[in-house]
């Protein structure tokens, strides 16, 4: 297990399998790289299979024990049961996805090795869905989720992101969980940085008051510094809700022990920044081991870190690092 300056072991990879999606969400901050969405044909720069696979077993040498396959949306991939099919079996395969795809294709993804999903839905209601996404395929993400669940992929974890538009549907959808079997749900805070609307953002701190305020019992699990939310319906039902906030939180920067791998195979050590892409040039091997053992030994973290609180309370770019790009 390779393990960084700050002592975080890197135990996972994202991977973004392509930079196409059928949605356009406003909120959208493409695996870190912005609004750089292309046309939704087949692309040139995308990482083939046996690349996606090459880089796997590479990083199965170092330990690595976990792999998430995102985009632009993973399943407009037509070769993604074959790349799950291929993944080092000592790894355990999980998807994030609009749903949209899911209907006909979620057992074939199971037969492949996959193991966990996570859907995206950011509201109950198809005119605000539609508002959120720039879609019209409500519907049919609902079926998705159906469709991974009866697949057997449970409990699938939907992943709601909780901004200005979205807030209100907070309850809405945590007694959607509670109600339904085989869902929980993931409460992801907005991040603003790579979006360019942190007006959108809101109080995080006002969601897990409200949750703790609602729940039959809460969980902190320490290795992850979350806290899960136990919420029951008025029939016995439970349901799991989960937040993840990022923002402005060193916590959570010392504990993320994951590299990124854009769709054109850049090895990206932190979600926030663009300025740490890693090119593993022709793929081989030996290029693969020598950028990621580069990335892992240049990973920082981003808030506490690469960001720190100057003197009137603000975020700004540690000066460390300010110099050391100076001098490039
Ligand atoms: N197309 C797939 C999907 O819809 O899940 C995978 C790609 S999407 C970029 C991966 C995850 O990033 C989604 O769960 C989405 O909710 C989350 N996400 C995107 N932009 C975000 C932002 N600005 N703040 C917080 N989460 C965001």
């Amino acid at each position: 297990m390779l393990t960084d300056e700050f002592g975080r072991e890197v135990t996972g990879v994202r991977i973004s399998l392509t930079d196409r999606c059928n949605f356009d969400c406003i909120y959208c901050h493409n695996e870190g790289l912005g609004d750089t969405r292309g046309p939704m044909d087949p692309q040139d720069d995308e990482m083939s299979a046996d690349d996606v696979v090459r880089f796997l077993e590479v990083v199965e040498e170092f330990g690595v024990d976990s792999v998430k396959f995102t985009g632009g949306e993973p399943m407009l991939r037509q070769d993604l049961e074959e790349i799950i099919e291929r993944t080092p079996d000592s790894m355990e395969v999980s998807l994030t996805t609009n749903g949209t795809f899911l209907p006909g294709r979620a057992e074939d993804l199971v037969d492949a090795g996959l193991e966990r999903v996570n859907v995206s839905q950011d509201a109950l209601d198809p005119e605000d869905f539609a508002a959120v996404t720039k879609s019209g395929a409500y519907e049919k993400v609902l079926e998705g989720v159906r469709a991974a669940v009866d697949a057997g992929l449970d409990p699938v974890k939907l992943n709601m992101v909780v901004f200005e538009h979205t807030a209100g549907y907070v309850p809405e959808m945590v007694d959607h969980v509670a109600e339904n079997d085989g869902l929980q749900l993931q409460l992801i805070e907005y991040m603003p940085e790579l979006t360019g609307r942190p007006e959108w953002n809101i109080d995080i701190q006002r969601v897990h008051d409200w949750l703790a305020e609602q729940a039959a019992e809460v969980e902190h699990r320490e290795m992850h510094d979350r806290k899960r939310y136990w919420i029951e319906d008025d029939d016995g039902g439970r349901g799991m809700v989960e937040i993840v906030d990022p923002v402005e939180n060193p916590t959570f920067c010392a504990n993320c022990h994951r590299v990124r791998v854009t769709h054109e195979g850049y090895l990206k050590g932190c979600l926030n920044r663009s300025d740490d892409l890693r090119p593993m040039g022709e793929m081989t091997k030996p290029e693969i081991r020598e950028a990621y053992r580069e990335v892992v030994a240049n990973r920082v973290p981003y808030y506490g870190e690469y960001m720190v609180k100057n003197d009137d309370g603000e975020w700004e770019i540690n000066d460390e690092y300010v110099e050391g790009y100076a001098e490039v």
